[in-house]
């Protein structure tokens, strides 16, 4: 006989919240089941109304907090609760850091049944806002007025914004200015409904060290109509703006970026460096979207590489080169392997700009690269991967064993397939001797970690 669950849509109940969930949602057990709630701190007793029913779970919306937490706090953002991109900014940061750190507890000894692992604090961030190096703001018409923002959590709902804390506020002010320009030029917004109108994101980046900015005005079709007297007002507001692109999107997609870049004024690139790697980014390039973290993140991965200069390094999914060229000054050769080739493109150019000659990229899936590297020869002493949040192949993994490097280095955006792959290479002969969680996403559920991994 199938078991029911013991709540129903629309009950209220009252419970404790004990955890929190990947998705930032309080969770706890009402008669042995599990019951989500958004926007409750683990510790808390709440009121909360059943909204669905699954099989082996409910959601309930937070009606009241019974026993509030010390750790809870006034979320700093006035559309919090609407927006969806920041998870936990009712949570104090040092309790966000506490709750990163036992998700990835969690993860090894639940995910890789790997007890004991010398699991750090997580590094965080001495002023955990206005982080991100990259804002894309969609653009709209609501009630006959133009709105700019993000959408409603779940929706294609635009939520205005005046401005993002987790963003650069002269990067809110450059949307906030745009969207007053397009109003008064009549520049019209995309309506996505009919796939009518001109402007659909715009996107702006901007160097930490170089403080450089670049904007992106994202149009379905060629058109912009009175462009000239936009970019003179922009330049005009904000004398750091190196670049204003216009991308082409016409396409009825969810994917922000078109193909086509038309450059309005400027350079076609903007620059920054980590550590003191310069990086040319174009409106494409991948680049970390936290700076300050990244430098935090990649000198832990140096920390675990130890090198001494005669090093041979793979970075196996190297994004734009990013981490191969960190290691590149103290190693005597680097390859690189990542599967978009515009990102090998820059890897490429980047390694130029900096004048370095001993690191080689390839374009390729690393899972088919990596065993023919090993077949070739190729033996590193220290492997860095970073992949994606589905983690590595077992075909990379084992071209990872057969390398024999002595250590390798895991950058990971997913605790969970973390701790299986670690369980993999421990299964092959590896140990995972220490996991530093770095916190790059402040506000949001996000945790990156850095595993150290040697040979027995
Ligand atoms: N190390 C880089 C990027 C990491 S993000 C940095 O720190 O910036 C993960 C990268 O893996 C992305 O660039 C993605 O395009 C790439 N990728 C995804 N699947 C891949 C595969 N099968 N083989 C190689 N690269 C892959």
């Amino acid at each position: 006989m199938k078991e029911r669950a013991p709540v129903e849509a629309g009950q209220v109940i009252e419970y404790e919240v004990t955890g929190i969930a990947h998705n930032g949602a309080g969770v706890g057990k009402w008669d042995g089941f599990t019951v989500f709630v958004p926007f409750a701190v683990p510790g808390e007793k709440v009121r909360a109304r059943i909204v669905q029913v699954k099989k082996n779970y409910a959601l309930a919306q937070l009606m009241d907090i019974l026993d509030s937490h010390p750790d809870r706090i006034d979320p700093l953002c006035p559309i919090y609760m609407e927006c969806g991109g920041c998870q936990i900014q009712h949570v104090s940061y040092q309790r966000q850091l506490e709750l990163k750190r036992q998700q990835v507890v969690d993860s090894f000894e639940r995910i890789g049944g790997l007890k004991g692992v010398v699991i750090h604090p997580v590094l965080g961030m001495d002023e955990p806002w206005r982080y991100r190096n990259k804002v894309q703001v969609p653009f709209g018409w609501q009630k006959g007025k133009m709105v700019a923002g993000f959408y409603a959590s779940g929706t294609h709902e635009i939520i205005d914004m005046e401005q993002c804390l987790i963003q650069p506020s002269e990067s809110d002010k450059a949307i906030r200015m745009i969207k007053e320009l397009a109003h008064q030029l009549g520049i019209p917004p995309y309506d996505e409904k009919r796939h009518q109108g001109v402007l659909r994101h715009v996107m702006v980046r901007v160097g930490l060290h170089t403080q450089e900015m670049m904007i992106v005005l994202v149009t379905n079709g060629e058109h912009l109509p009175r462009k000239k007297e936009l970019v003179q007002q922009l330049r005009t507001a904000f004398p750091q703006v190196r670049s204003i692109i216009q991308n082409i999107n016409a396409k009825r997609t969810n994917v922000i970026l078109g193909e086509k870049n038309k450059k309005l004024w400027g350079d076609s690139v903007i620059h920054d460096r980590i550590g003191d790697v310069q990086f040319a980014i174009s409106p494409h390039s991948f680049f970390q979207v936290n700076p300050v973290q990244t430098e935090v993140l990649y000198e832990q991965v140096r920390k675990y590489a130890d090198l001494t200069g005669n090093e041979t390094v793979i970075d196996a999914y190297c994004g734009i080169g990013t981490i191969a060229l960190y290691l590149a000054k103290e190693s005597r050769k680097v390859y690189g392997v990542e599967i978009v080739p515009e990102a090998i493109r820059d890897a490429i150019r980047n390694a130029e700009l900096n004048g370095m000659k001993h690191v080689h990229f390839e374009v390729g899936a690393a899972e088919k690269v990596m065993p023919r590297w090993l077949k070739e020869g190729i033996r590193p002493d220290v492997v860095v991967v970073d992949p994606p949040r589905k983690g590595c192949q077992p075909e990379l993994l084992d071209a990872v064993v057969g390398m024999a490097p002595e250590r390798v280095v895991y950058v990971s955006c997913n605790p969970a397939t973390l701790a299986r792959d670690a369980r993999y290479l421990q299964e092959k002969g590896y140990i995972v001797q220490e996991v530093q969680p770095v916190d790059m996403f402040p506000q949001t559920m996000h945790v990156e970690c850095v595993a150290l991994l040697t040979s027995t």
